[in-house]
């Protein structure tokens, strides 16, 4: 069974004007199903792989053969990692997207980093810092929330991880509309996030 790209799950234009509706259209239907069509190729003679969840995957890239490991890691990466972005962002119309957090992640940041603008400062600071294409991510490991970076799509679920938050500062994500300015890109994004979706999330972390 092949990987498949699933539709975005609201109007390409819903994450305007912080996310500009060309880079969504181009992100989504143009990056993302490269690492889709890129996977499958590279499964085509490993079925007992590609049945897997690509979450599952990612998790079990040791198991994977090292010839189509760096192909795996990087397309498999991709699609999980944009699989995941796209739900933790929402209209910025709709209830409950961006602004503070709520329920038991917002606890949470309080408790590890003191308050949230002090969170997002972490956050968006070691994000900017990323050299080159990566991804910030919160998770939770120790009992406490830690923020990461990784490069290329490189994914936390690699390292035992799960990923809560997190954003993509490839220059794809954002170069239309911020060009090389990657921290103004960072402070815009958290008025698109889905904070219901950063509560599921948080959930299955905690385990
Ligand atoms: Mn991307």
């Amino acid at each position: 069974m092949a990987y498949e790209l699933a539709p975005l799950p609201y109007d390409y234009a819903a994450l305007e004007p912080f996310i500009d509706t060309e880079t969504m259209k181009i992100h989504h239907g143009k990056h993302h199903q490269a690492y889709v069509n890129n996977l499958n190729a590279a499964l085509a003679n490993y079925p007992e792989l590609a049945a897997k969840s690509v979450d599952d995957l990612v998790r079990d890239l040791a198991q994977v053969p090292e010839e189509i490991k760096g192909a795996v890691r990087n397309n498999g990466g991709g699609h999980a990692n944009h699989t995941a972005f796209w739900k933790l962002m929402g209209p910025v119309s709709a209830p409950g997207i961006g602004g503070h957090p709520s329920g038991a992640i917002a606890s949470q940041i309080s408790a590890d980093f003191g308050d949230f603008d002090a969170f997002k400062k972490t956050f968006n600071e070691t994000t900017a810092k990323q050299f080159g294409s990566g991804w910030g991510w919160l998770v939770f490991t120790g009992g406490k929330l830690k923020v990461i970076s990784t490069p290329n799509q490189e994914s936390p679920l690699t390292q035992g991880l799960y990923p809560i938050l997190f954003n993509d500062v490839w220059e794809h994500a954002y170069y239309l509309k911020y060009q090389n300015r990657r921290p103004d890109y960072l402070v815009a994004w958290w008025n698109v996030i889905n904070w219901a979706e950063v509560n599921r999330r948080f959930a299955i972390a905690k385990g």
